[in-house]
């Protein structure tokens, strides 16, 4: 059996929780070690290396 609402959820209350939702903007820096596109402090798609800074 589904869930059953016990208390009703107003407008503002359901818009306040899906306000934080949405997805962030994401940070793609150049690898350092091979030039192409990466996320900081993620490895490196290409090269597999760790970029630990943001800028
Ligand atoms: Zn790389």
């Amino acid at each position: 059996m589904a869930g059953v609402p016990v208390k009703h959820h107003s407008k503002s209350k359901v818009g306040r929780r899906r306000s934080q939702l949405a997805l962030k903007r994401k940070i793609i820096i150049a690898c350092p070690f091979c030039k192409s596109p990466a996320m900081p402090h993620r490895a490196c798609v290409q090269c597999g290396r760790t970029v630990k800074f943001t800028k």
